[in-house]
């Protein structure tokens, strides 16, 4: 049985806090997001304890979540963020973090972008690009500032997880490779209105084992004595995100404190202020997402399916990175059956379990898709014209809506009948 933090069965029922996720379901619909804020704060408690005794700043990565009450919530507790778009940028804000908390990156940039990023007055803007850091200078110019801009750095480091989500390989297509740098730090010297403050990378997500950051942030230190032997003044050195979770409670992810020892000895010495942008670490196992059965069926071989309300338009990780997900029934029942668990969508992706020993929850019960938190609803879609789901937030006995459930008039709502 895999109770995670604040999820577990109490009085018959699997409870976020100390509410039933019957009761929610009841009065909010299904599907629906159930964030655990106590969860948050733990997450975010748990990783800030690991890294305490090196100089860091914590920036959530929002794109993992970008709910704004839990962008708020990080905010509350201290974090900046990590933003990836001018979307992100905005919801950020609107949350109420503070401009200069707020790391603007993104692989693609749009002048737009890069304009509004300098108005609102970010900390500063990672560079992905020569390119890109010639169009920030020329917009930094317009406005009359100085960009601060951090170079993201590709460590070529090929993590090992799921193939789409290692970004630190020299395949792919983020960050500077090293043999860059050499042309980079002089245009940066040549260019009048960027200033370099920081060097950036990010590996992957979902990463077991500690030693890739370690080879990682080896490489990153070398580039750190050889801009500082330029005469450049680094103030940040960015790790990125990437710590895992626990999906599978037969695969147990390495605890932070494991990355923490072998990143602080590195570090520390450097005698700078490190950022981290951990995202899914912080979020993943905050959420359930609660679904109705809708029917239970049985085919020809004798194969077993429930079918639920939620599909891959609200958790898209199983279909898109085979992703394993925890499935506990709300009500508990003894007897088990193995079966699939699949949406109402038309794609045969469209699955949260297959093959899975599930427990035999009748038509009409609930299940609770567990570890919901971190690139789930984020990535939701409005294929098949389904609407996006509720989201509520429940902390102790209290409990407030986050995010409504769409509509049918919010489905057509930009479109033009010509
Ligand atoms: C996605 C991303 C993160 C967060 O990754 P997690 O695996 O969720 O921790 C951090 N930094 C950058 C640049 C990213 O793209």
């Amino acid at each position: 049985m895999f109770e995670s933090n604040q999820f577990h069965y109490t009085d018959g029922a699997l409870s976020c806090d100390q509410l039933s996720l019957d009761g929610l379901a009841a009065t909010y619909g299904t599907p629906l997001f159930v964030t655990s804020k106590k969860t948050l704060v733990q997450s975010y408690r748990s990783f800030e304890q690991a890294f305490a005794d090196l100089p860091h700043f914590t920036c959530y990565s929002v794109k993992a979540n970008f709910n704004l009450s839990v962008i708020r919530t990080f905010a509350e507790l201290g974090a900046g963020c990590d933003v990836n778009s001018g979307g992100e940028l905005y919801r950020a804000l609107q949350a109420g973090v503070a401009p200069e908390k707020i790391i603007f990156a993104g692989v693609g940039k749009k002048p737009q972008e890069i304009e509004y990023a300098l108005q609102s007055g970010v900390l500063m803007l990672k560079v992905e690009s020569i390119p890109e850091l010639r169009s920030i200078d020329r917009i930094a110019a317009l406005q009359g500032k100085t960009a601060s801009v951090a170079i993201r750095i590709n460590p070529n480091v090929t993590a090992e997880t799921h193939p789409y989500i290692t970004t630190g390989d020299s395949k792919e297509k983020f960050g500077i490779d090293e043999g860059e740098l050499p042309e980079l730090f002089t245009l940066i010297r040549q260019l009048k209105h960027v200033s370099l403050v920081g060097l950036d990378m990010h590996i992957g997500s979902q990463i077991f084992d500690p030693e890739y950051y370690v080879a990682a942030v080896t490489k990153l230190l070398d580039i750190f004595e050889s801009a500082k032997s330029l005469g450049f003044a680094i103030e940040f050195l960015d790790i990125g995100g990437g710590f895992p979770v626990t999906y599978d409670p037969l695969k147990e992810a390495t605890p932070i404190e494991q990355f923490a020892r072998k990143l602080i000895v590195m570090l520390k010495p450097a005698g700078v202020k490190v950022i981290f942008e951990p995202g899914r670490y912080l979020v993943a196992n905050a959420s359930a997402l609660v679904t109705r059965v809708l029917y239970r069926k049985r085919n020809h071989t004798g194969k077993e399916f429930f079918v639920v309300d939620a599909g891959m338009t609200e958790l898209i990780r199983p279909a898109l990175y085979q992703a394993h997900h925890e499935i506990l029934s709300v009500t508990p029942h003894e007897r088990t059956i193995v079966a699939d668990v699949v949406g109402p969508v038309c794609e045969s992706s469209d699955f949260f379990a297959r093959h899975r020993e599930i427990e035999a929850a009748e038509e009409g019960e609930l299940l609770a898709v567990m570890s919901a938190g971190a690139y789930a609803a984020v990535m939701g879609s409005n294929y098949n014209g389904r609407l996006r789901p509720a989201e509520v937030m429940v902390d102790g006995s209290d409990v407030r809506l986050i995010r409504k459930r769409e509509t049918y008039e919010q489905l057509v709502q930009n479109e033009l009948l010509s």
